[in-house]
């Protein structure tokens, strides 16, 4: 992995491993930074029944108020909207992502109405990069050309081996999702469609075994691994997260992954949560809300046209995402002075005391917004995740400056 490491640069990382000064801070306070990334749902229902999904079993219940589909007329309003956000601040690239519910169950008719008005709308000089995230059950030969023809990337959820998927990847009758999923993946990864391939995004089970379900994910051949843990907070904690333990399962299960990954004598792929740590400790700001103090820089637009933020905020309680704005009346300026899309671009300045007088905050970053909620106080806390988070980072730390400081007396 020394590739890897040297690919990020070393500048950060002394040869006795503490880190150098303090990590960059990319958030200019007090100045709201454009949105880059779109979230848009394009459909509010879902196919299956996954049991620790946050839209449908977690505190937030809206859903059951959203129209099924987006609108033709929605779509035309969000990607104006879009257009305009682009031009005004002059970006050179943005992302989209359909979503949902799951996004196919919007139809192809619908898809390609969404990809075309928003490439249009958005034709100002900016690269438009478009995906989506599917839980592959419709991902048949169709859709793949259609993305071909699209240009749309494919993003896939799945959590591992049978037995691990079928945990809660299931359909309302309890029936495994695995099979179809399978046979999708292969139709995406496996021929002249890898190239629209983004990655899978497993969520994380520690009843599963950690290094099986990273092997039967590799199988794929990924470009990229989103390994994503439950979401809950102080008040609602994630499973087998007991917030008064001291053990740290999480910690246990990704660092067996890390240890199988990292110690991979060929980069097998990309599993984003480890290399942004390991980037945040050469240096460089995190590309993810997942880690780091970087400023979110994302914005959900729901099914019915509300601007909200972050969709897992609606994990913390009822209309914790809500911001009050709509496309048909209102721009994606006029939410960026919004608290809380301001919150989550404050980087440190927005953490809990503790995390401020912890070592390693500025790679931490108080880990996810979403987990540092507590009916009590809000989200002044570190994370439902600390124990682990600081126990995964230091044992990335250490491995990686140990083989910095290899590579520095080798030169
Ligand atoms: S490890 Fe814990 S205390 Fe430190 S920054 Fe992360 S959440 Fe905060």
């Amino acid at each position: 992995m020394t590739k890897t490491l040297t690919a990020l640069g070393m500048a950060h990382l002394s040869g006795d491993g503490k880190t150098e000064g303090s990590l960059q801070h990319h958030g200019p306070a007090g100045k709201a930074l454009a949105f880059r990334q779109f979230i848009l749902k394009i459909n509010s229902r879902c196919n299956l029944a996954c049991r620790y999904c946050y839209m449908y079993q977690m505190a937030d219940q809206s859903w059951r108020t959203q129209p099924i589909n987006m609108t033709h007329a929605t779509l035309d309003r969000i990607a104006r909207r879009i257009g305009d956000h682009a031009r005004i601040h002059d970006l050179a690239e943005i992302e989209v992502i359909l979503h949902g519910g799951e996004p196919l169950l919007a139809g192809p008719e619908l898809i390609g109405y969404a990809v075309k008005a928003i490439r249009r709308a958005a034709d100002v000089g900016t690269r438009i990069h478009i995906a989506v995230q599917t839980n592959a059950i419709l991902l048949d030969q169709n859709f793949l050309d259609l993305f071909e023809e699209l240009e749309v990337r494919v993003g896939v959820s799945l959590d591992g081996y049978q037995a691990a998927n079928d945990r809660h990847r299931v359909f309302a009758s309890g029936r495994s999702s695995h099979p179809q999923v399978v046979a999708a993946l292969n139709r995406l990864a496996r021929g002249r469609h890898h190239r629209l391939f983004s990655g899978i995004l497993c969520t994380v089970d520690i009843r599963n075994d950690p290094v099986a379900t990273y092997e039967a994910l590799i199988e794929f051949d990924p470009p990229a691994i989103d390994l994503l843990l439950p979401h809950g907070n102080w008040s609602r904690p994630p499973p087998f997260r007991d917030p008064e333990s001291t053990a740290t399962p999480y910690a246990d299960w990704l660092i067996a992954v890390f240890d199988r990954w990292y110690d991979s004598p060929r980069t097998e792929t990309e599993i984003r949560f480890f290399t942004e740590i390991i980037r945040l400790l050469m240096g460089h700001p995190s590309r993810t809300e997942a880690i780091g103090l970087s400023p979110a820089r994302m914005v959900v637009v729901e099914t019915d046209g509300s601007i909200e933020q972050s969709d897992i905020l609606k994990s913390a309680y009822q209309g914790a995402a809500a911001t009050a704005r709509h496309v048909a009346e209102d721009s994606f300026e006029s939410v960026l002075h919004h608290p809380g899309f301001i919150a989550r671009q404050r980087g440190s300045l927005e953490l809990a005391a503790r995390c401020r007088a912890c070592d390693i905050h500025t790679i931490c970053g108080g880990g996810l917004y979403a987990h540092r909620y507590s009916d009590v106080n809000g989200f002044a806390n570190p994370s439902v995740y600390c124990l682990d988070l600081y126990r995964l980072i230091s044992h990335i730390h250490q491995r990686v400056a140990r083989d910095v400081a290899k590579a520095r007396s080798a030169r």
